[in-house]
């Protein structure tokens, strides 16, 4: 699919307008909450290997911070545009309410291609870029985290720059960080967890039990990449994964190790031994009980929402899917554990390392990962619930717990002056 084709910044709009009819919400909360509260674009100039300058255009999208500190992923992509931070930062901001934690929502974004970029460059953008928002960040304003194509080594950057700056060691300003500078156990596997920790929910709502489920994983990534690893130790059966180039599919069961292993090596899951190459189109129409889309948004549309087989789409990624899409999926009786349900173990963990960083604590895996479980399940289950007391679907569900308490939170607070 092609995601250039759909605005994902209008999905979101109207996915709130729904919800804000649905809520009866007051037409003032309506009015603030369509729009971000601050656009910053930058501007980032970097000397590249070759001795020459070149300047990459990054945004920090802040939507709300009505119910707390902004937090958001940093995005690095060559595609990235100004509505898409703002649409993902905009969903940062229901994602943090419908889980009840104390944060809004904001999106970091830098266009570029970091495939074509080496360790040096990556690293003088991501400074040269913290240096340039450093106004907007803090640990109290807001929490940049790893997104597309940043890593917890990007985040030591950004904590290293802007502790520079400060003049003292500021690790809460960041999460998502490596462990040895204040990172959190459990957190770079933390999305993917909860991506495992609301499948299954999900097929045990219907009877079932994650052992001998068929998957299929579009992209494999941080998230998808977990994912694949982690249902695998369930007893799941993933029958097909997919990167930016392609997929490889095999019905008796990937080995996922293995083939994750031939990634490494050779930067691409096409041309494995012993499976077949399929597209990232033929992935998503795959018969099999759980589709989790876990690379980017706007994946499956009305193009191919009536092809898709799978009973279960688990919303890794942000936004893989159309509203039109939605409900086609909806009447074909395909259930959708929506995005900023299913995805929000990293922010839940995020959340859990900045506590850690603020009192200057570190728990163990064990502690970290109970509380995840508590809080995705605990999640999982008000989103289901509410669904079927309002007779709708999860994500209408989730939108409407989700802005229903932010726009309490801002009713509350007032309009200042
Ligand atoms: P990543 O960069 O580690 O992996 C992305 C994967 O998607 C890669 O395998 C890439 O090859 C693949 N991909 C990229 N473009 C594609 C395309 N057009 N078609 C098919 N595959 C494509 O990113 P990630 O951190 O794993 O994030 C994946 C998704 O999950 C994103 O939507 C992100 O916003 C969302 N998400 C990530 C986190 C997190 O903690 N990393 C948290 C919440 C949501």
């Amino acid at each position: 699919m092609d995601p250039q084709k759909v605005n994902f910044y209008d999905v979101v709009l109207e996915q709130l307008e729904i919800t804000a009819k649905l809520l009866k919400l007051d037409p003032d909360i309506h009015e603030m909450l369509k729009v971000p509260k601050r656009v910053l674009t930058v501007s980032v100039p970097i000397r590249l290997d070759n001795g020459s300058v070149r300047v990459f255009t990054g945004y920090r999208v802040q939507h709300s911070d009505a119910r707390g500190p902004y937090k958001g992923g940093l995005r690095y992509h060559p595609d990235v545009t100004l509505d898409e931070a703002k649409a993902l930062a905009m969903l940062m901001t229901w994602k943090c309410a419908c889980s009840d934690i104390p944060y809004g929502g904001a999106k970091g974004a830098v266009v570029c291609n970091p495939k074509e970029m080496s360790i040096n460059e990556l690293e003088h953008l991501t400074r040269r870029y913290t240096s340039m928002i450093s106004d907007v960040i803090g640990p109290y304003r807001d929490v940049p985290a790893p997104d597309v194509a940043t890593n917890a080594q990007t985040m030591a950057w950004i904590m290293d720059t802007y502790s520079q700056m400060k003049g003292y060691l500021v690790p809460e300003v960041v999460t998502g960080k490596p462990i040895s500078v204040g990172g959190s156990e459990g957190r770079a596997e933390a999305t993917a967890r909860g991506v495992v920790f609301c499948a299954r929910e999900m097929v045990k709502k219907l009877g079932r039990e994650l052992k001998g489920e068929t998957v299929a994983i579009q992209g494999i990534g941080n998230v998808g990449g977990n994912a694949a690893l982690l249902l695998a130790e369930q007893g799941c059966k993933v029958i097909a994964l997919s990167d930016s180039k392609g997929g490889a599919m095999r019905k008796t069961g990937i080995d996922v190790v293995k083939i994750l292993q031939h990634k490494e090596k050779t930067q691409y899951l096409t041309g494995a031994p012993g499976y077949e190459d399929i597209t990232n189109d033929e992935l998503l129409e795959i018969d099999c009980d759980i589709l989790i889309p876990a690379a980017i948004e706007n994946q499956i549309t009305n193009d191919n929402a009536s092809r898709i087989k799978a009973k279960i789409v688990v919303e890794a990624a942000n936004g893989p899917t159309t509203p039109e899409a939605t409900n086609i999926l909806e009447d074909n009786k395909v259930t959708i554990v929506p995005d900023i349900v299913a995805n929000a173990g990293g922010v839940v963990v995020s959340y859990l390392e900045w506590v850690q960083n603020l009192h200057r604590e570190h728990w163990t895996a064990q502690e970290v990962n109970t509380k995840l479980e508590e809080k995705m399940v605990k999640t999982f289950h008000d989103v289901y619930n509410f669904a079927k007391k309002e007779q709708t679907d999860m994500r209408t569900a989730a939108s409407m717990l989700a802005v229903g308490r932010v726009a309490d939170a801002l009713k509350t607070l007032g309009l200042w002056p």
